[in-house]
């Protein structure tokens, strides 16, 4: 008789939202195997929402670690591609602002370095 853990079991299931029938074939045994166990565990399959961890794409950190969020909201999340934690978030609109602020200065590089140049000159003369 395998040995399954409760902990593999919520692993498979809410982690790598395997479904019954997957997972008995990764542990090699029957789905009503598997569907056994969840009854014995007591496991509610369907607080998957609850444990499976949200992760920020950016960098991995979870999100809603300590479960605070609602059902909707926590799934909400979950079906995203992307999500970004909170520092990442600050993180990526600041490189967009000084993307953003490069672009304009760029776009207008010969009025600024003619503004300059008028500027220098303004300045020598006063100085002189
Ligand atoms: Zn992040």
């Amino acid at each position: 008789m395998l040995e399954v853990s409760k902990e593999l079991l919520e692993k498979l299931l809410f982690h790598d939202r395997l479904m019954i029938k997957d997972i008995a074939r990764v542990l090699k045994v029957h789905r009503n195997t598997v569907s056994k166990w969840i009854k014995e565990f007591d496991i509610d399959t369907r607080m998957w929402w609850y444990h499976r961890p949200i992760a920020c794409t950016e960098c991995g950190k979870e999100i809603d670690s300590k479960r605070e969020l609602p059902e909707k909201r926590r799934k909400n999340l979950l079906a995203r591609k992307i999500l970004r934690c909170e520092s990442c978030k600050k993180e990526v609109a600041r490189r967009q602002n000084r993307e953003k602020a490069q672009r304009f200065r760029d776009k207008n590089r010969d009025y600024y370095n003619f503004y300059m140049r008028e500027y220098r000159k303004k300045r020598k003369e006063s100085e002189s």
